[in-house]
């Protein structure tokens, strides 16, 4: 069996979406997509949805969902609909719509297109390992499928927990239309039969997403290009409902300069680093923008004639992004996501503020009331006069502290030792939650496994974070400095180590 299949008509009222999961802190992408999404509604009279994919508990963070809102309206998007501002096709936010998911799943079993699959974690296990051991794909191999409805109905009777499954055709392939890469291709040997429910009664992530695109009228979906993989599977369930299809755009990824995926061992990538390093919103909307390639570099004439630089044709605003962005334009070669780039960028706009606006700006971050407010009492014991405050708290308002060796290198430790050790506290403390209490256990943790001392555990990150061997506490400037913040100073440190050992060879 073969599926073509054709997309919505043009005649429905544009409807966009965002769908970001609340698994930690905002990523740049939530703003590079949900930007674009933004645009393209806009530019279409349409609307702009904000809906919330949290039905992955094992990842779920309780504080991310606010920090999303936060993030994008920082850099200053708003949403038409959303768990937040309501709207006529809610509730936004997945975790409150499991029934709608539950009964949309019945609808598959009721007509052939899912199953349900009592296989156990162990029976699973085993038949992945034979499929390795057979060099084959690991995929589920389908015992579930062959099931009579006398044995479904015995499991059922037992109680038995259960998932249910996609129905994927054994033969044939699924095509479908991306807006701009065309028609794609996957043979149904490739795509497996997809958990849609899990025995919790929650969903997957690709059963409430068609369910949800389709329930809230969703009519192009714009999403990174990472989830071409997912859609065929999406565009079978489309087709097992009997729903019109939503057109696909799968945006090219953002990149790190070497031409990898973006993530952050190479690069901040959360949107809380940015607005707290003193990144100014407008900058970092237009550098998002410069993303996907859609806006129009300045012709010859106007370069002439508005004495631009090249450069200056990156410089945009929103608004202009609403006039000028071209969707056809777009280039799916990978975006890069340069931080020399950025910088650049935010320079430009740093330069362009007022007086007052840059004063203002100052004050809203990394001179703010709040911030100093925090970081006051880590000193008040430690200065005899106040104008001894910047001596102890410089490295609160810088972006780069780099000690000398003579600094960091505690006296029995080499070179190596010492830096091996400090990616490992980067390790520990990316998964670290961000209290003073469950830093020091989990430093302390590495340091007794590792056998390095408190001492010398604590004085190392003392001297990366604060540049120095004397300093306000040091969990209490971790949490002050924040955690992107920290990371990327442990990360900087570790870079430049490595770029050093590799000079000296
Ligand atoms: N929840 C998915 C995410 O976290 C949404 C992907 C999509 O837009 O379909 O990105």
């Amino acid at each position: 069996m073969t599926s073509e299949t054709t997309s919505a008509p043009d005649s429905r009222p544009i409807r966009v979406r965002i769908a970001p999961s609340p698994t930690g802190d905002p990523h740049v992408g939530t703003a590079y997509i949900g930007l674009l999404n933004y645009i393209f509604a806009k530019q279409r009279g349409g609307q702009f949805v904000l809906r919330i994919e949290d039905t992955d508990r094992t990842r779920f963070v309780a504080s991310s969902e606010q920090m999303i809102f936060d993030a994008l309206k920082w850099v200053g998007l708003t949403w038409d609909e959303g768990p937040d501002v309501g709207g006529p096709y809610g509730p936004y936010r997945q975790s409150e719509r499991t029934g709608i998911y539950r009964e949309h799943a019945d609808i598959l079993l009721a007509n052939n297109t899912a199953y349900r699959c009592f296989c156990t974690a162990e029976e699973l296990e085993s038949a992945r390992e034979r499929q390795k051991a057979a060099r084959q794909p690991p995929r589920y191999d389908g015992h579930c499928r062959r099931l009579t409805p006398e044995q479904v109905a015995a499991n059922l009777a037992a109680n038995k927990p259960h998932v249910v499954r996609l129905s994927v055709p054994l033969e044939g392939s699924t095509t479908f239309r991306d807006e701009l890469r065309g028609d794609i291709t996957f043979d149904h040997t490739n795509v497996d039969d997809q958990v849609l429910l899990k025995s919790d009664g929650y969903p997957t992530y690709h059963l409430a997403n068609v369910v949800d695109d389709h329930l809230m009228r969703i009519t192009d979906v714009i999403r990174a290009e990472e989830w071409i993989s997912s859609t065929p599977k999406h565009v079978l369930l489309y087709n097992a409902f009997g729903w019109e299809l939503p057109k696909f755009w799968h945006m090219p990824l953002l990149r790190n300069v070497d031409k990898s995926k973006i993530s952050k061992r190479k690069n901040p990538v959360s949107l809380v680093y940015y607005r707290e390093s003193g990144y100014l919103p407008e900058a970092m909307l237009n550098f998002l923008g410069l993303m996907g390639g859609g806006m129009a570099q300045p012709t010859e004439e106007e370069i002439v004639s508005k004495h631009l630089n090249t450069k200056e044709g990156d410089i945009f605003s929103l608004a202009e992004m609403l006039e000028k962005y071209d969707f056809k334009r777009i280039s799916l070669g990978g975006p890069v996501f340069d931080l020399v780039k950025l910088k650049w960028l935010n320079g430009e706009y740093i330069r362009k503020l007022s007086p007052d606006a840059f004063f203002a700006a100052l004050r809203h971050t990394i001179l703010s009331d709040d911030y100093i407010q925090a970081i006051a009492p880590l000193i008040q014991a430690r200065i005899d006069t106040l104008g001894q405050f910047g001596d102890m708290t410089g490295f609160f308002f810088s972006d780069n502290v780099l000690p000398p060796e003579t600094v960091w290198l505690p006296k029995k430790r080499t070179f190596e030792d010492t830096v091996a050790f400090a990616a490992e506290q980067l390790a520990t403390l990316e998964a670290a939650a961000w209290d003073a209490a469950s830093i020091e256990t989990t430093l302390k943790e590495l340091g007794e496994a590792k056998q390095w001392s408190v001492k010398e555990n604590f004085m190392l990150l003392r001297a990366i974070l604060t540049g120095s061997t004397t300093s306000p506490p040091l969990m209490e400037s971790l949490i002050v400095f924040g955690k992107s913040r920290s990371l990327d100073r442990l990360r900087r440190f570790l870079e430049t180590q490595k770029k050093l050992a590799n000079q000296r060879k």
